[in-house]
């Protein structure tokens, strides 16, 4: 099967503007006007990429990411969301989608969007993330440490989720600023450190664990666990027990 990608985006013009300049990529494009039929054809076809507008009649985008992840449906997705809010943010983190663009965009920075991800590769993921004795699952909005459950806040669960699915990563503050939180977020705003500080106080300390790492000057990282994940001699984090 060549690159087939599935466009659902209510907006017509839009939707042939994406679909003619993806063709001419090289990519077999596929439309859907609305909510469920993307879901029918993201659920019937394993498509390449999904670029999902947010704002559509009926299940919205959010919904139709959830649900295509819930049916072990990995098709990487690029959420197109009309405003840049936390809470779109937030809601596509954890609707599982993998990336989003703010409209207006160029249709360079989305074809560049989708070459990465295709790049990255379409691999099986689990619905639940899973680093150690932590899960989380991303559908269910839960969180549990050696089987318990742990009440997070909506920015807590985003910032948990982004350091898991990159255990083991250096994660500057800029990124996860980036991810987790809107720009109105002034530069130089401690609220990552803060947040970090929460999470470590739900998750590490009441389990005696010190796994969401100070990378001294750059930013954080969750400990791979050992058995899985040796980190190379190199790469030794300077840990600050805090
Ligand atoms: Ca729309």
């Amino acid at each position: 099967m060549g690159m087939r990608v599935l466009v659902v985006e209510d907006e017509t013009r839009m939707a042939a503007l994406l679909k003619r300049g993806l063709e001419e990529e090289g990519y077999a494009v596929d439309i859907a006007a609305d909510g469920t039929e993307g879901l029918w054809l993201g659920s019937e076809h394993d498509y390449a990429a999904i670029l999902l507008d947010a704002m559509l009649p009926g299940i919205d985008g959010f919904e139709v990411c959830a649900r295509l992840r819930a049916q072990g449906k990995w098709a990487p997705v690029v959420m197109l969301t009309a405003r840049d809010s936390i809470e779109d943010r937030v809601r596509g983190l954890d609707a599982g989608a993998d990336d989003y663009l703010i409209k207006p965009f160029a249709f360079a920075e989305l074809l560049a969007r989708v070459r990465a991800l295709l790049r990255r590769g379409n691999p099986e993921r689990p619905s639940v993330l899973t680093v150690g004795d932590l899960q989380l699952d991303p559908a269910a909005h839960r969180v549990t440490r050696a089987g318990v459950d742990v009440e997070l806040t909506a920015k807590e669960f985003a910032l948990l989720e982004l350091l898991m699915r990159h255990v083991g990563q250096v994660l500057t503050r800029d990124r996860i600023l980036e991810h987790v939180w809107d720009f109105a977020y002034v530069a130089g705003s401690n609220v990552v450190d803060q947040y970090v500080g929460y999470l470590r106080r739900k998750l590490d300390r009441p389990f005696g664990r010190e796994d969401i790492e100070t990378v001294r000057g750059t930013g954080y990282r969750l400990r791979a666990p050992a058995q899985d994940h040796p980190v190379p001699t190199h790469a030794t984090p300077v840990s600050e027990l805090s």
